[in-house]
């Protein structure tokens, strides 16, 4: 230790990349992010060996234009907000400007894009944070992203690794959360050439949980609807009876975005209470849509957990209409309707 020196970018984006990317389910999460962020309404997830090897997404939103692909790869480089105050109401998915850098430093990436209504599209080559070529090139509009040999540049990394299997299947369930919560975007999901998943995109949540959780527990869903002043909730919960021992099946989103919260565990807990037994969970499969003035989702890179400023109200809300929906349910006889 003696003299302090600024790191260089490239290394500061290595270091970086550990926070974001921690394996490849988490690069899928942040590509598809961008596809939606981009207004893409069908979306196709390729993946071998588990995303280690081979990860591609391929769009149809907006594309980048040429002259802005190599800075769209600059850490904290981002179309979506402006200023501190853009926070406030940030609507989109990503914000942060990190995730293609720190994806970048830590692969080989091939970029194929084009925007709406231009000529044509370009080509753009990084490997570990450096670039290799960007050129014009003939292709479809939309954008197609494709990640190779995750973390080949940093082997310490890539030991934490799992198996193929288990990182495939990290990124499986990440794929059916994003197809199921956002049911007006036809997905598609191939694992080693095999298609998994393949999406209507006709907006109807209940025929994405069909095909994901299968028909016993698709004929055994109840509507849930609400909506008032800051807070709309839509989606299905499950009938008692389909209860699990873990919380597996008890998904939410929150402005289209996969998250865990205490609050939101608890009154859907509470509500079932009366109906289930000690450690069984429901299904679920809700859609918050809150201001964005009443949510900080910017507290962790991964954005995995947000703030609540009304979380008092919000425990009592969903409780009641969850406690309702369930009631409601105990007036109309069980008849087997053969679904
Ligand atoms: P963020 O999503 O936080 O803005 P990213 O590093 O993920 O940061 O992406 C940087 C920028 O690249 C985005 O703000 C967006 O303008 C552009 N971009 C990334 N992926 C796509 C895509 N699939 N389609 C269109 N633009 C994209
Ligand atoms: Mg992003």
């Amino acid at each position: 230790m003696n003299h302090i020196t600024l790191l260089d970018q490239n290394t500061i984006n290595k270091i970086a990349a550990g926070e974001v990317v921690e394996r490849p389910a988490a690069v899928v999460k942040e590509l598809v992010e961008n596809s939606i962020d981009a207004k893409a309404n069908v979306i196709t997830v390729e993946i071998k060996e588990g995303g280690i090897s081979f990860i591609r997404i391929t769009d149809n939103g907006t594309g980048i234009e040429k002259s802005e692909i190599p800075i769209a790869f600059k850490r904290h480089s981002t179309s979506k907000i402006r200023s501190v105050e853009d926070l406030i109401t940030v609507s989109s998915l990503g914000f942060r400007g990190e995730a293609l850098a720190s994806i970048a430093a830590v692969s080989q990436i091939e970029l194929v894009t084009k925007t709406n209504g231009s000529l044509t599209g370009s080509r753009y080559l990084i490997e570990g944070g450096e670039e290799k070529s960007l050129e014009e090139i003939g292709c479809p509009e939309g954008t197609t992203f494709l990640m190779r040999n995750l973390f080949y540049n940093t082997p310490a990394r890539r030991k934490f690794l799992k198996s193929s299997m288990t990182e495939a299947s990290y990124i499986s369930d990440l794929v059916e959360r994003m197809a199921v919560s956002h049911p007006n975007i036809s997905f598609k999901f191939l694992n080693n050439n095999q298609l998994k998943l393949h999406t209507s995109g006709n907006g109807q949540m209940k025929e994405v949980i069909y095909h994901i959780y299968g028909r016993e527990i698709a004929s055994q869903l109840l509507p849930v609807f609400f909506e008032d002043g800051f807070l709309k909730i839509s989606g299905f919960i499950g009938k008692p009876i389909i209860s699990r021992g873990n919380r597996n099946y008890m998904n939410y989103f929150i402005n289209g975005r996969y998250i865990k919260s205490s609050v939101i565990n608890k009154a859907i807990e509470e509500a079932y209470k009366p109906y289930t037994m000690a450690h069984r969970y429901p299904f679920t499969c809700l859609l918050f849509e809150i201001e964005s003035e009443r949510i900080d989702v910017n507290v962790h890179p991964t954005k995995m957990e947000v703030r609540f400023t009304h979380q008092e109200e919000l425990f009592r809300i969903l409780y009641d209409v969850l406690s309702e929906c369930l009631r409601q349910r105990e007036l109309i006889p069980e008849i087997q309707l053969g679904l």
